[in-house]
């Protein structure tokens, strides 16, 4: 079983529209994971029947029960993050402030604070509309750990593709260099950055590209709107040569990615003459890479 993930550094790149793509070119080889846990969308356009819906819990946070309070403010003195309030009755916890250290609740003279685990999100498994089995998450709003989220979303893909005897997962990352990125990469065999030829999409791919370098794994390009800067995107190329990662496929701009996406639909479905060839031929070529 082989891991591709599929990332971009800068958003808006199209890393998506590739991802989507691609999986809809080759919907029985593989188990797909949208690990873009914050801001999820293949859902949108694999339309899946979902049937597998679970909460996912992560990280504590503390919680004072008002009836053993005493109001000594203790706590609220040793709280590094300001995380505690007072009203008349008692004191209580911000829970966006506060950071789960468990302090407060070691010092607590009548063991009024609790630490519970929270809830963040929900986990799916899912048939999309293409037959693909799908992994994916939401996060809730304003929720931390995306990380644990995406490591989550990361291990039912894998159940997914034993299951459904899958050789692939073909992974849509998150864009960025933070959490939810290192831990899509985590496990992967090959990481394929989309990107493009922009002053932040360039400076954001090699930030992406050093990240990756920390990890055991090949990585492999995509040009997209390619001749929206030649000087830039000449400056991509020799980058990705010196650093010898392959640009398998490079795309002119191209207004069927928005309008694509607007209608719920993969490249290839909006515009097949177009796009099934060339992104078949891409699939094979990370098949090779692998
Ligand atoms: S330390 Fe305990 S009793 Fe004192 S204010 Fe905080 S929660 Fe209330
Ligand atoms: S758990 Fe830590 S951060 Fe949260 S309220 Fe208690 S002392 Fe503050």
């Amino acid at each position: 079983m082989k891991e591709i993930v599929v990332i971009s550094g800068k958003g808006g790149t199209g890393k998506t529209s590739v991802c989507a793509a691609l999986a809809y070119v080759k919907p029985d080889e593989m188990v797909l994971a949208d690990c873009d846990v914050d801001a999820s969308d293949m859902h949108l356009i694999f339309q899946p029947k979902v049937h597998k819906d679970e909460p996912f819990f992560s990280g504590v946070k503390a919680v004072i029960d008002p009836a053993l309070c005493t109001n000594c403010g203790k706590c609220a003195s040793i709280c590094r993050f300001d995380a505690i309030r007072q009203d008349e009755a008692a004191h209580f916890v911000d829970l966006l402030d506060c950071e789960g250290c468990g302090y407060c609740a070691l010092i607590c003279p009548v063991n009024a604070i609790t630490m519970p685990k929270q809830k963040v999100g929900r986990v799916f498994g899912s048939d999309t509309r293409t037959g693909t089995p799908m992994a994916h998450a939401r996060l809730d709003i304003g929720a931390d750990n995306s990380g644990k989220l995406v490591a989550k979303v990361k291990s039912d893909s894998k159940a997914l593709a034993t299951k459904h005897s899958r050789d692939y997962i073909l992974v849509d990352g998150s864009p960025g260099i933070g959490c939810p990125v290192i831990a899509s990469l985590a496990g992967a065999d090959l990481a394929l950055v989309v990107t493009e030829p922009s002053i932040s999409g360039f400076e954001d791919l090699k930030r992406v590209c050093e990240l990756a370098s920390k990890f055991d794994l090949k990585m492999a390009c995509v040009i997209n709107k390619a001749d929206l800067n030649p000087k830039i995107a000449s400056e991509i190329r020799n980058t990705m040569k010196h650093r010898n990662i392959p640009i398998l496929m490079e795309l002119p701009y191209s207004n069927d990615f928005s309008e694509a996406i607007s209608l719920g639909k993969t490249l290839v479905e909006y515009n097949a003459p177009q796009w099934q060839a060339q992104f078949e031929r891409l699939w094979e070529k990370i098949i090779k890479e692998l």
